[in-house]
């Protein structure tokens, strides 16, 4: 069996999750691997690309810088890739390498898989940066009818709005005001913010814009860490669908695998594997 040869590369690549998903999915079919983390400095990706064709290297995940700059050398750039501007996979394969963004992927697939459908439906996005921008063009790619990005930083939501051409969008405040108003015919409502995330030191101050969201709405936070978020909290408590980023995050690794080994795998399984090696790290 031939070893299968895979790379997270970054700068910094010694937070990434990727190794510890990428890992417990190859163990669990039993395959014969090598799963490295490569520090590539910006301006150091051709070099890498050289190396990684010489010593036949099947795909790497990328992180921060290497996202957009990757898109020069492809060969081939997938739907996502070319909507997000941005790739996280790449597969090596006879010196050829295929790009692909999973994030998106990983985002829809959680969301579907809680039984909630994109097409002609209202988002509300909480938060303009990498991850609302990702959140908003694939939502669109799905099939919504209407997106609204409310920001602190007004420019960001309406530069990620000027992107989206198919749908009904709107850029608004970040503020009580604004976000209820927005609620009042919100059938998603995201926070892609890290307000409440484990770590910094801010939180939503004002959750009463929960008033005016309709009932039987989903209620998404892109944090997994903590689990249950004071935003998640309170909309649990009044009677909203939650959910959480832990599954965007596996299902991002495992479509990517699933591009990397060329092969269907067993999403459900797979997912509570990692969540266990996820859980004791
Ligand atoms: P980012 O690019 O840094 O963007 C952060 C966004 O949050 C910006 O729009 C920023 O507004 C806003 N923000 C920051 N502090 C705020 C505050 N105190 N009040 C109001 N708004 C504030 O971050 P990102 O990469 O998009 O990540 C956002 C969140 O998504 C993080 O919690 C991250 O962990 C999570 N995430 C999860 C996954 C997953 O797989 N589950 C994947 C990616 C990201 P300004 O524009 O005004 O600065």
């Amino acid at each position: 069996m031939q070893k299968i040869r895979l790379d997270i590369i970054g700068d910094p690549v010694s937070h990434s999750k990727s190794p510890i998903i990428h890992s417990t999915v190859l163990t669990e079919l039993g395959l014969d691997f090598e799963y490295r983390r490569v520090r590539v400095k910006k301006g150091e990706l051709k070099d890498y690309i050289d190396e990684a064709r010489e010593q036949g290297i099947n795909g790497f995940s990328l992180t921060m810088p290497h996202k957009k700059d990757i898109i020069e050398f492809l060969d081939y750039i997938d739907e996502d890739a070319k909507a997000f501007d941005a790739v996280n996979t790449v597969k090596v394969k006879d010196g050829k390498l295929f790009g692909y963004n999973t994030d998106g992927q990983g985002f829809a697939l959680a969301v579907k898989n809680r039984g909630f459908d994109f097409e002609g439906k209202n988002i509300v996005i909480l938060g303009a940066g990498g991850a609302a921008s990702t959140v908003a063009l694939k939502s669109e790619i799905e099939g919504a009818k209407k997106i609204t990005i409310l920001n602190r930083t007004l420019q960001s939501a309406q530069s990620i709005i000027e992107k989206l051409g198919k749908c009904e969008a709107t850029a608004d405040i970040f503020n009580t005001y604004a976000i209820s108003k927005a609620l009042m015919d919100c059938d998603l409502l995201i926070n892609a913010t890290p307000l409440g995330m484990t770590g910094v030191d801010k939180d939503f101050e004002d959750l009463s814009f929960f008033d005016y969201l309709r009932g039987g709405s989903l209620v998404y936070d892109l944090i997994y860490n903590p689990e249950e978020t004071s935003f998640l909290k309170e909309a649990k408590n009044r009677g909203f669908e939650i959910l959480n980023g832990f599954d965007m995050l596996i299902y991002q690794g495992l479509w990517a695998d699933k591009i990397f080994l060329e092969r269907d795998l067993d999403f459900p399984y797979l997912k509570e594997k990692i969540k266990e090696k996820l859980k004791n790290f």
